[in-house]
Formats: structure tokens, sequence, C-alpha cells
């Protein structure tokens, strides 16, 4: 159901952005533009931004942008963006005051500190006399909408998919309003500068730029370039990080930049000489999103204890120099190396190479998922706190139809697969630029006449690999086989 304001008091409406920072399809936007009150938009940084903590130190640049895009936006309906920075019940009874607003409109966030404060400030709001109302916008479907027969939430992706498929087309975007009727006064706003959300000294951030161009307009760019583009071959190139196959569109999702309900609709009515395939694959990377949700709303520990509790008692090796050497891009093994220089250059990693970075953090040096989980949180522009959790629980096994432990990717023979000629390494691990193509993935069995003409002396230019794969394949299976029983 589509809840209105009331439309007969005269005095201004507090419209709150949050993870949904667009004009485009957002309906507490709407609601706030046809009200025929005067509207003040606002944002607040909260202590506990997501609900999971700060956010991490790339998303707050992406964040720094996209609060100046909007800004540039709402400019264009006469209207501004108010900033705030505080507990947002104190902040927004504060601005109450100030402006006499009689009214206040969000969309809904679904990580679990999300919704507690959101249940606390509605009814705080409410008993003040103010109107306080909440819409959806943030996923396809409400992650309370979809349930299984038995009445439960679903644990398998699968029947979560054929389910969404049977529930009907996610509704359809709404256009976002031509004008903002402006309050007779402004309230004060703190500025973008003041909050020190770009990285200084140093500047880590130096090639994001290149990368990325935060805001609602380049989001939307964005998708028109990927159904006019890659769409057209996205079910099997998607899995090779050398190919501009997959959408980029993650960051703009992770801040609301654009709707999952515009993306899904820009799928429809492709032309006949795409593939199918292309389209629902797509969609179903969509719908992983989704489950995502489904699982943090169901399981709001998701981020620190593992959904299947069968895995608490795994014997992880805590090893801090291991850890820092991952983090760094220094295993020796060029494809996690590649990965993970990725993600500092740019905050943002191929799907599969998150999954082998992953899958070697947790199984070939035993170190806890919770610690990748950390570094992705505070170096990926993409952070989201559903998709991060979800996707590290699946990597490690314990999470919802997770991927079996036993699944362990041998790091050599995923790259040569998935990076044959060695592309993405090459970009990503200079230093191995002019290897043979045969040993670029597996630069320690290279001869030394070969490593000499490509200029590399390992232990010197690039790290012999810290760990022998097969020897840490068989620790980690016994210590898996160490876990009791599912019963
Ligand atoms: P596309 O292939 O174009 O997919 C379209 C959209 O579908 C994505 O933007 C994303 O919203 C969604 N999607 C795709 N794959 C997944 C997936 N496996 N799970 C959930 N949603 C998916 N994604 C995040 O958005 N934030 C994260 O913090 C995050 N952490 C991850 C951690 C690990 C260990 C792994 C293995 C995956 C993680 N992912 C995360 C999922 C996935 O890697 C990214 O969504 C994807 O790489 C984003 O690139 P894209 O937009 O080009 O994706």
């Amino acid at each position: 159901m589509i809840m209105t304001i009331s439309k007969t008091g005269a005095n201004p409406i507090l419209l709150w952005f949050r993870k949904d920072l667009r004009l485009d399809d957002n309906h507490a936007l709407q609601a706030a533009a046809t009200s025929g009150r005067p509207v003040i938009p606002i944002y607040i940084r909260e202590p506990e931004e997501d609900g999971s903590g700060p956010l991490g130190g790339a998303q707050e640049w992406w964040l720094h942008h996209s609060l100046a895009a909007l800004q540039l936006a709402l400019g264009t309906l006469n209207s501004r963006l108010t900033l705030r920075q505080g507990d947002a019940l104190a902040v927004l009874d504060k601005l109450i005051a100030e402006t006499g607003a009689g009214a206040i409109v969000w969309n809904r966030r679904y990580d679990p500190a999300g919704i507690a404060a959101d249940t606390q400030i509605k009814k705080a709001l409410r008993d003040n006399g103010i109107e306080a109302e909440s819409f959806a916008g943030q996923l396809l479907h409400e992650p309370m909408r979809l349930r299984t027969g038995g009445g439960s939430h679903y644990k398998t992706y699968t029947p979560f998919w054929r389910a969404f498929e049977q529930s009907g087309e996610p509704p359809f975007p709404i256009e976002a309003p031509e004008t903002l009727p402006a309050p007779s006064h402004w309230p004060k706003s703190d500025t973008l500068d003041a909050w020190s959300l770009l990285p200084t000294k140093p500047n880590w951030a130096t090639a994001f730029p290149q990368m990325w161009t935060p805001g609602e307009a380049a989001a939307q760019e964005k998708l028109r370039d990927f159904i006019d583009g890659a769409v057209d071959g996205y079910a099997v190139e998607r899995d090779f990080p050398d190919k501009p196959a997959t959408s980029l569109l993650s960051p703009h999702l992770a801040l609301g930049e654009i709707s999952p309900a515009r993306i899904w609709h820009a799928t429809r009515g492709l032309p006949d000489n795409i593939a199918k395939d292309n389209v629902v694959r797509f969609r179903k990377e969509l719908v992983w999103r989704e489950f995502c949700y489904h699982q943090l709303f169901h399981f709001p520990k998701l981020r620190t204890e593992n959904w299947n509790d069968r895995y608490d008692g795994f014997p992880w090796l805590p090893d801090a120099e291991l850890l820092r050497r991952w983090q760094r891009g220094q295993t020796g093994y060029p494809i996690v190396d590649a990965g993970m220089r990725q993600l500092w250059r740019h905050g943002w990693m191929h799907n599969r190479v998150r999954m082998i970075t992953a899958s070697f953090l947790i199984k070939d040096l035993l170190i806890d998922w919770r610690d990748g989980e950390a570094w992705f949180r505070d170096t990926l522009v993409d952070a989201d706190p559903a998709a991060n959790t979800a996707n590290w629980q699946w990597v490690a096994g314990s999470g919802a139809d997770a991927s079996p432990f036993f699944r362990i990717f041998n790091p050599v023979l995923q790259g040569e697969k998935f990076d044959p000629d060695g592309g993405y390494v090459r970009t990503f691990v200079p230093e191995l630029a002019d290897l043979d193509r045969k040993y670029i993935h597996r630069p320690f069995e290279a001869p030394d006449d070969v490593l000499k003409g490509a200029g590399i002396e390992l232990g010197k230019h690039y790290p012999r690999p810290i760990i022998d794969h097969a020897m840490a394949r068989r620790c980690a299976l016994a210590a898996h086989a160490s876990l009791k029983d599912d019963g």
C-alpha cells in the first residue's frame, strides 16, 4: 500500500535521504512533492550510518561526490539539500523546531540497526504529533514479502528465485518530479567539505575518478551503456575479469543512486538478437542482491555470526602478517594479488576474483571470513551490509545455500581459466607484465631464463607464494573435518 502524507497542513515536510540518493523512482520524494507543502530535503550523517558501523573509507569517498551530485540535482528543482550530522532523532527534533516541519518522509532500510532506529524514530515523532511515513524503494520486493508455503523465509536461492518469478513484475519505477515547493526559509546546512569524507594524507583514492563518476546521472548513463552493449554476452562473459562485461552498477545501487526497479525494467523488451539467457542471468544477479537482504532481514546477526552454527567451532588460524600480505596483494598468486590490488586501486573487484580472493583468505590461509568482510567493507565503494556478509559466508561455507566448504578454489587454475591471456594480471600486477602467458599465473614454476627475460627476480620484484596451495588445501579439509556433523 502506498502511504500518503496529509495535504492539508501548510507546514513543511522533511524529506530524509539515506541510501536513496536519487530523484528518480523515489517514493518518499514523490509523496513529499505531491503533498503541496514546502519540502526540505535533508541528509543526516549518522554515527552508525547503515547500522552496521560507519561507512568504510572508500564508500565515504563515494558519499562525498554523491551528495554533491544530489545537491546539484535538487538545485534543478529549485530546492537544496540540508546536511547535518549526529544522532538522527536528535537532529530531526532540532530541524523540526527550527523549521516548524509537521511531517517527515523517508524510504525504508533493511539492515537490523537501521530498522531498529527507524522504528524508534517513527514512534517518537508520531508521539509528538509529527506525521512520519516510510516507503519502499531499496529492493524489488521488501524482504518480508516473499514467504515459503510454510510461511517461513527462504534458506536457499533457487526456490527464492522461483517465488520471485511467480510474485509478478516488480513495481514499475516512477519518474522524478519536475519541481519541489521551497520553504520560506532554508535551515542552515553543514558544508560537505567540513565532513572531511575525502582521504587526504595519503589520498589513496587518486585512481577512483578514472573508474567512477558517483551520482544519479552517471548511474543512469551506466545502465544505458550496459543495456546498449555488455548485456549482450553477459551470461558467458561476466566471469572474465579482463572483459568489460558486467554493469558496474553496484556502487550506485549501494547508495541508492539508481533503483533496482529502474534497472529491472530496463531489461524488458530488449531486441530479439539479444539472447534471453543474458537477461535472465543478469536478473538472477539482481535477485541475489534481494536474497542477501532476505538473509540479513531474517538473520540480523549475519555480519558477526555464522548462519550455520556448525561453523562456530572452526579452528581459524589468525595471522596478522598473512592477513596483511593478502590485503596488500603480496601473496605470490597473481590472480589473488591482481584482485586485491584492483580493490585498492579502484575500490571495486570483479565478482569472480572476489570469490577467488575470499576463498584464498578463508581456505588457504585459514583466516576468519569476518576479517575479510571487514577489509572489503572498508575498501569497496559498493560495500553493502547484506551483499558483503552474505557473500563472505557463501564462500566460507557457513552461509545460507553456501558453496560447499570442500570447493576450494585453486588460484592458479582459476587464473588460467578466467584470465587465460593474463590481461587482468598484467593490468594490476605490472611487475609481471612481460612474463610469458604460460607462466603468468604460476611465476614460481617459470624457469630462471624466462623470469630473467621478463625482468623478474622472485622474492625481489614479486613474492614467492606465501603458502603452498596443495598443502593448504589438505589443512583446510582437515580443519573442516574436525567440525561436528550437521546431525
Ligand atoms: P553485475 O554482474 O552487473 O550484477 C548486477 C547487480 O547484481 C550488481 O550490481 C549487484 O547489485 C547484484 N549482484 C551481482 N552479483 C551479486 C552477488 N553475488 N550477490 C549479491 N548481489 C549481486 N556486492 C555488493 O554490491 N556489495 C558488496 O559489498 C559485495 N561484497 C562481495 C563480497 C564477496 C566475497 C563476493 C564473492 C561478492 C560480493 N558482492 C558484493 C557481489 C558481487 O561481487 C558484486 O555485486 C558485483 O561484482 C558488482 O559488479 P556489477 O555491478 O558489475 O555486477
